[in-house]
C-alpha cells in the first residue's frame, strides 16, 4: 500500500491513524458486532460516539457553556441561507465582508433573505488581502456581521478577530477550524463544512451562542431551524452518523497531538516552508498579502503558465496530487491542512526547487 501526499482543498487528507483505527473497526465496533454506519442513531453505542464527539470538540475549541454545537447536513453552503433564516430575526439588514470567492457566494444566497451590505470588499485586488477593520462600514442596524475566516480558493486568511461590537460576528471558518487556538465568545455562530479539517463530507458543525436561537421566523422549515436540530441534541432526524464518529476520531488525534495550539505551531512551520520559498523565487509567486496569507491554503503561480502541465505532471510522479489550482485562480495551490505531515511539504517544497533549477 502506498499513500500519496494529496494536497486536496476537500475532500481532503485525514490523519493516517484515524483511518487505520476506523479500518479496524470497520467491521466489529468495540465489541458491538457491527460497523458504525450500522447502528442505530438512537441507540447506546451511537449516542455515546456523538456525545464524546461533542465533548472533544467542545474541550479542542474551549467553547463555553452557553454556546450549542449543532452536527447537521447540507454543507457549509447550506449554511449561507441557514445563517440569515436564523439570525435576522425580524431584521432586514445584515453586513458582510467580501474576501474572495466563498464570501461571494454567501453574500449571493444572503440576498434571498436580507438586504445585503458589503461592509468592506477586496475586489479592487483581485481578493489578494483582508481589508483593514478601519475601512469597513458596518451598519448599525445589521442583524449580524459575516465573514469567511480563511478563503479556501484564494488563501487569504484572517489573522485577527475583527471587532463588531453587539452586533453578532458570524464566521464560515469551513478551511480553517480547528488549526488554530479561537476564542469561542467573540463569535456569534461559526460554521464549518467537515471536508476541510475536520473529517468526512456530509457533516456540518454549527456553533452557536444559545440567544440566537429561537429567532427562525414563524412557518420556517424544521430542517432549517437551529432551534429544531438544538432540541433534539441534532437528532431531529437521522445525522450523518458515520462521518460523525470519523470526526470524533480526528478530535481525539487532535488532543493526542497537544491541542489546538500544538497543531497551529506545526501549521505555521508547513506554512513557512512553502512561503519562505515563494518568497525566495523568482520563479514562484504568491499573490495574496504577506500578512494574511492562509497556512492551509497555499495558491501560487508559475512564472509561465505554460509549464503548469509539466508541473502538475512531475509533482505526480513524486507521489504528489491535486496541486491544480482552482479554475477561478489558475496556477496551483496546495491544501496543508492539520492532516498534511511536513513530510509532505518538503517533499513539494524539494521538487519546487528542483523545478525551478530546471525550467527557471
Ligand atoms: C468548501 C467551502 C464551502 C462549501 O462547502 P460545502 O460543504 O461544499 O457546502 C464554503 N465555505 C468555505 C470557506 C469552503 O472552503
Amino acid at each position: 500500500m502506498t499513500r500519496i501526499f494529496n494536497f486536496s482543498a476537500g475532500p481532503a487528507v485525514l490523519p493516517e491513524p484515524v483511518l487505520r483505527q476506523a479500518a479496524e473497526e470497520m467491521l466489529d465496533w468495540h465489541g458491538a458486532g457491527m460497523s458504525v454506519m450500522e447502528m442505530s442513531h438512537r441507540g447506546k453505542e451511537f449516542i455515546a460516539i456523538a456525545e464524546a464527539a461533542e465533548a472533544d470538540l467542545r474541550e479542542l475549541l474551549g467553547i463555553p457553556a452557553d454556546y450549542r454545537v449543532l452536527f447537521l447536513q447540507g454543507g457549509a453552503t447550506l449554511q449561507f441561507a441557514m445563517v440569515p433564516i436564523n439570525l435576522l430575526g425580524g431584521r432586514k439588514r445584515a453586513d458582510y465582508v467580501n474576501t474572495g470567492e466563498w464570501s461571494k457566494k454567501a453574500i449571493k444566497e444572503a440576498k434571498n433573505f436580507a438586504e445585503v451590505n458589503v461592509a468592506a470588499t477586496a475586489e479592487d485586488a483581485n481578493f489578494t488581502y483582508v481589508p483593514e477593520q478601519s475601512a469597513w462600514k458596518l451598519d448599525p442596524q445589521a442583524a449580524y456581521v459575516h465573514i469567511c475566516s480563511n478563503e479556501t480558493i484564494g488563501g487569504v486568511e484572517f489573522h485577527w478577530v475583527p471587532d463588531t461590537g453587539a452586533v453578532p460576528l458570524v464566521a464560515d471558518m469551513s478551511s480553517d477550524i480547528l488549526s488554530r487556538p479561537v476564542d469561542v465568545t467573540k463569535f456569534g455562530l461559526i460554521y464549518a463544512g467537515a471536508q476541510k479539517n475536520i473529517g468526512p463530507a456530509g457533516l456540518t458543525i454549527v456553533i452557536v451562542r444559545d440567544d440566537l436561537l429561537g429567532r427562525a421566523p414563524k412557518g420556517t422549515a424544521g430542517m432549517l431551524d437551529y432551534k429544531v436540530h438544538a432540541d433534539a441534541q441534532s437528532m431531529s432526524n437521522t445525522p450523518p452518523t458515520y462521518a460523525i464518529y470519523i470526526a470524533g476520531l480526528v478530535f481525539k488525534w487532535l488532543k493526542a497531538a497537544g491541542g489546538l495550539a500544538a497543531i497551529a505551531e506545526k501549521n505555521r512551520a508547513k506554512a513557512k516552508l512553502l512561503y519562505d520559498l515563494l518568497d525566495a523565487s523568482a520563479f514562484f509567486r504568491s499573490p495574496v498579502r504577506n500578512c494574511d496569507r492562509s497556512l492551509m491554503n497555499v495558491p501560487f503561480t508559475l512564472r509561465d503558465e505554460r509549464l503548469d502541465e509539466a508541473f502538475l505532471k512531475g509533482a505526480k510522479e513524486r507521489g504528489m496530487v491535486q496541486l491544480k489550482g482552482h479554475r477561478s485562480v489558475g496556477g496551483m495551490r496546495a491544501s496543508i491542512y492539520n492532516a498534511m505531515p511536513i513530510e509532505g511539504v518538503r517533499c513539494l517544497v524539494d521538487y519546487m526547487k528542483e523545478f525551478e533549477a530546471k525550467h527557471g
